[in-house]
């Protein structure tokens, strides 16, 4: 029976916080609270928060900030701050707003079980070398698509993140826990995985990452199998060939590119040049003619001339991304690029970034357009935000279609669809053929 108090979460940041996310509502849900959309309402409020740019860490303290009242109308209420400021912060958190309760890291998160029981107080932001081990109730919402952690941390060190600081060094978790919680979610009637990790080319565990691939290939059940992140540097001959031959597979790799000028990936130490990852680009297009292909951008890091952005504008030319994240760059204090000579002025940033974004923009279009009287497969996700006389689903290159709603087709089920028309951020479709 539920105890009838109430949980308040607010998640900042990437698809890694994200499923953070669901297993502090995992941990939770487990003691019998409930979710609550009311911070009002809430016996405790946690804020699951992220530092990887300045405007994430800009609105978690204004949100907090718009809290603060409430702790002194409800004493008892109690604020948790997770994720990567907290890490970052420690006992400086509490310093600078002593109305929040509990300060957990990224690594720690299994301790708010101690702390909804007893502890008053709590700062968790030490190295966790079991955390690959720990298996945290995780509560999700989707029912059909679940995204699992294959591995923690990253050992890049990339110059302007802060993320080898919050996250700690690369920890893999064993094959047969990520196969196994694989298998349970096939049980559930969950049709696609989505393996997580900062750097999840770089997943070493009994068997490398294509070979984790292969292995939940196997498992009777899933449809699909996605992944993200994927470094560059790490693109190897055998994962290319896991895409192309395991059939649940996705046919979609987002591949972080964040400038086309070598100089400037030097300078974020990415270990790669622009020539080495078209290299890798090309082999992916000539093998997998259907891949889709997604990026990163950062505008204006340090040093970044009019050159090296043309270089960037040439380089989403040659490549022809299907969609790319593009931001300004923005300083992270303690990382390295932070102290480096040559910040480029604001105005510049947001100027190269419209450019970036406008090419972009079109070139997806143009992707899309090419899409238009193909049959593509799509995964029914539910019915659509915008409309519900509409279904929407995602095809295996991660495309969103939407198409009209018919009662015989249900959220989870893999239709095929004719594309009758492309949009920059989604296609339309018509079902013709049912195959499951
Ligand atoms: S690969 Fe680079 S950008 Fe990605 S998490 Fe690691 S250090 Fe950060």
């Amino acid at each position: 029976m539920k105890n009838n108090r109430k949980y308040h979460l607010v998640t900042f940041g990437c698809q890694m916080n994200v499923h953070d996310s669901e297993k502090i509502a995992g941990i939770l849900e487990s003691e019998d609270y409930t979710e609550t959309d009311n911070p009002k309402e809430a016996d405790i409020i946690i804020f699951n928060t992220c530092s990887i740019r300045q405007k994430a860490e800009q609105k978690f303290y204004s949100e907090l900030g718009r809290i603060k009242p409430l702790k002194k109308k409800k004493p008892g209420l109690k604020i948790a701050v997770a994720g990567c400021i907290a890490q970052q912060e420690g006992n400086r958190m509490l310093k600078r707003a002593n109305f929040i309760d509990h300060v957990i890291g990224p690594q720690n998160i299994h301790v708010l079980k101690d702390i909804i029981k007893s502890r008053p107080e709590m700062i968790a932001v030490g190295d966790n070398p079991a955390i690959t081990e720990m298996e945290l109730p995780v509560y999700r919402k989707d029912p059909v698509r679940a995204w699992i952690n294959i591995m923690y941390g990253c050992n890049n060190f990339c110059s302007y993140c802060i993320v080898p600081y919050t996250r700690g060094r690369e920890k893999s978790r064993a094959l047969e826990s990520i196969a196994s919680e694989v298998r349970k979610l096939a049980g559930e009637g969950y049709k696609e995985v989505t393996l997580l990790g900062q750097n999840v080319n770089s997943y070493k565990s009994s068997v490398n990452f294509p070979g984790l691939l292969k292995e939940l290939n196997d498992i009777p059940g899933i449809e699909r199998i996605r992944f993200v992140t994927s470094h560059p540097k790490d693109l190897s001959n055998e994962l290319i060939f896991a895409i192309k031959d395991f059939d649940k597979v996705c046919e979609h790799i987002h591949l972080p590119l964040q400038s086309g000028s070598s100089k400037i990936l030097k300078l974020m130490n990415r270990k790669y040049t622009y020539e080495e990852f078209l290299d890798n680009v090309l082999k992916l297009k000539s093998e997998i003619p259907e891949i889709a292909i997604t990026s990163d951008i950062i505008s204006g890091f340090p040093g970044e001339t009019d050159e090296d952005h043309r270089c960037t504008i040439h380089a989403l030319k040659e490549i022809e991304f299907d969609g790319i994240y593009a931001f300004n760059y923005s300083p992270r204090p303690g990382t390295k690029a932070s102290l480096m000579d040559g910040h480029v002025d604001d105005d510049v940033k947001s100027s190269r970034l419209s450019e970036i974004l406008d090419l972009q923009g079109n070139i997806t279009e143009l992707k899309n357009k090419r899409l238009e009287e193909v049959f593509q497969e799509i995964l029914i996700e539910g019915f659509s935000e915008k409309s519900s006389s509409k279904l929407t689903g995602r095809t295996r290159t991660n495309k969103i279609v939407t198409v009209p709603f018919e009662t015989q087709i249900k959220q989870g089920d893999l239709i095929t669809v004719k594309i009758t028309k492309a949009h920059r951020h989604s296609l339309e479709g018509s079902t013709l053929l049912r195959f499951t």
